[in-house]
C-alpha cells in the first residue's frame, strides 16, 4: 500500500470519499486530502507571483520544480522542466542535488517521482486533492482479485501484466512482482511487442493484462499490432469474474481493464465529424486515451509530446483540431500564431484534478519550504517503491526507450 503523509499530519481518514471544501480536512486514504495547515493566500492576492518567486530564488538550487503539460499557466511560469509525466519523472531523478522536488502534477506522477529520486530527497504534492480519476479506477485490492479471477481460469502463467504509467505506486508493484512492465503513451507498443514475446509472441495464445487505462491498451494493439477488436475483453472489477467467462479469458489476447481518462474519454466521433465540416483539410490529432472510434477517425494519434513535436514541425497556414487536455491545446495556439488550432470538442474541459494545483497552493508550498516546512509531502511504501521500481526499470531496458 501506498502512505501520504503531510508535515502536521493531523486528519484521520474519512471513511467515504465525500467531497471535501477546499481547504478543509482531509481524506489522506483516498488521496484527497485537501488540508492546508498555514495560510493559503486568497486566489485574488495581487502579490502572489512576486511571492512564488521571492520564495523560489530563496530556495535556490534546494527546490525542482517540475509542471506537467496540463498544467495551468499561472504554475508552468515557475516549473523548471516541463514534461509529461514520465519525462517529469526522469527530470527529477536527474536533480540528486535539489532537496525539495515539487511536482506540479497529479499524485501517481509524485508517486514516480518519490521512487526514483534519493533518500534524502522529498517529493511535494501542492494539493493533495490532486488525483487522477483513471488511477483511481484500479485498487490494488481489485487488481489482487483480478488476478485470482485469471489463475482459477487457468490463463494467469500466460499473461503479462503491463500497467500505464498513470496507475498508482501498488499497482506498478503488482506489475513489477508478476514480472510485467510499466508503459507510457509513447511506448506502449514496444511495451506490448516485449509483453507478448514473453508468452510466446504475437501468434501464440498469451495474454496481456493491461491496467489501467483500456482505450490506450486497446488503441495500441488493434492499431498498432494488428490484433482485431474481437482479441480484446475488458474485465470490469464491479462484476463477478470480471463479468468474463472462462472461455471469453482463454480466447481474449488483451484483457483490458475496465478504466479510462474522464478527460480523453468524452472524445466523440461527432467531434471528428463536426470539425471536418467546419475547417476543411483540418488534421486531427488525438491522444491515444480516446476511445478506439474517435482514433480511427482521427488522422493522427499520439502522447502529449508527440502532439507537442507535430505541432512544432507543422505546416505554416495548416489547420489543426486537437483531442487532448485544454490547457495544453490553449498553450499550442498562443505559442502557434502560424498555426489555426481548434480544440476538438469545445464542451470537453480542463482536468479537474490537474487544475487543483493552482498559483496559491503553489506558493503556499514554497513558502512553506522556506519556512522549513515540508507540506504534502508523498512517500511510496518501501516494498511497493522495490517492486514498482522494478517494472519502471524493465520499461526503461525496453528497446528505444
Ligand atoms: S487527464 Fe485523465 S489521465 Fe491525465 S491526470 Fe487527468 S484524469 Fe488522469
Amino acid at each position: 500500500m501506498t502512505a501520504v503523509t503531510t508535515a502536521t499530519g493531523f486528519a484521520e481518514p474519512t471513511p467515504s470519499a465525500a467531497l471535501l471544501l477546499l481547504g478543509q480536512k482531509a481524506d489522506l486514504a483516498s488521496e484527497r486530502g485537501v488540508e492546508c495547515p498555514g495560510a493559503l493566500p486568497a486566489p485574488d492576492d495581487p502579490g502572489l507571483v512576486e511571492r512564488a518567486r521571492a520564495a523560489k530564488e530563496a530556495l535556490g538550487d534546494r527546490v525542482f520544480v517540475l509542471g506537467h503539460h496540463y498544467q495551468r499557466d499561472e504554475v508552468i511560469q515557475f516549473a523548471d522542466v516541463t514534461g509529461d509525466s514520465f519525462k517529469l519523472a526522469r527530470e527529477a531523478a536527474a536533480r540528486p542535488q535539489a532537496e525539495h522536488v515539487v511536482f506540479c502534477g497529479v499524485h501517481f506522477m509524485a508517486e514516480s517521482a518519490d521512487i526514483l529520486t534519493g533518500d534524502h530527497q522529498t517529493v511535494v504534492l501542492p494539493d493533495l486533492a490532486a488525483g487522477c480519476s483513471m488511477a483511481d479506477m484500479a485498487a490494488i485490492e481489485q487488481v489482487e482479485e483480478a488476478w485470482a479471477v485469471l489463475t482459477d481460469a487457468g490463463v494467469s502463467a500466460r499473461t503479462v501484466p503491463v500497467t500505464y504509467m498513470n496507475s498508482t505506486a501498488a499497482i506498478k508493484a503488482f506489475t513489477g512482482r508478476h514480472g510485467g512492465t510499466v508503459c507510457t503513451s509513447s511506448n506502449a507498443q514496444v511495451a506490448l511487442r516485449w509483453a507478448f514475446e514473453k508468452v510466446g509472441g504475437l501468434t501464440g495464445d498469451g495474454k496481456v493484462l493491461f491496467m489501467p487505462d483500456q482505450h490506450l491498451g486497446r488503441n495500441t494493439a488493434v492499431e498498432q499490432l494488428g490484433l482485431t477488436l474481437e482479441d480484446c475483453v475488458v474485465f470490469d472489477p464491479r462484476k463477478p469474474g470480471g463479468g468474463l467467462t472462462v472461455a471469453e479469458l482463454e480466447a481474449a489476447r488483451m484483457i483490458l481493464w475496465r478504466g479510462h481518462c474522464s478527460v480523453h474519454g468524452r472524445f466523440s466521433v461527432q467531434n471528428v465529424t463536426d470539425v471536418r465540416s467546419r475547417v476543411p483539410g483540418v488534421n486531427v490529432l488525438v491522444h491515444p486515451e480516446c476511445k478506439n472510434e474517435v482514433v480511427a477517425a482521427a488522422d493522427l494519434v499520439g502522447s502529449t509530446e508527440f502532439i507537442i513535436r507535430a505541432l512544432d514541425a507543422a505546416e505554416p497556414g495548416s489547420a489543426w483540431a486537437i483531442g487532448t487536455e485544454l490547457n495544453l491545446v490553449r498553450r499550442l495556439a498562443a505559442t502557434h500564431p502560424e498555426l489555426t488550432v481548434h480544440y476538438l470538442d469545445s464542451t470537453v474541459c480542463f482536468c479537474s484534478t490537474m487544475n487543483r494545483i493552482d498559483l496559491p497552493h503553489l506558493v503556499w508550498t514554497l513558502e512553506s519550504l522556506v519556512e522549513g516546512r515540508v507540506p504534502n509531502r508523498i512517500v511510496v511504501d518501501p516494498e511497493d517503491a522495490r517492486w514498482a521500481r522494478a517494472a519502471l526499470d524493465q520499461m526503461l531496458a525496453l528497446p528505444g526507450v
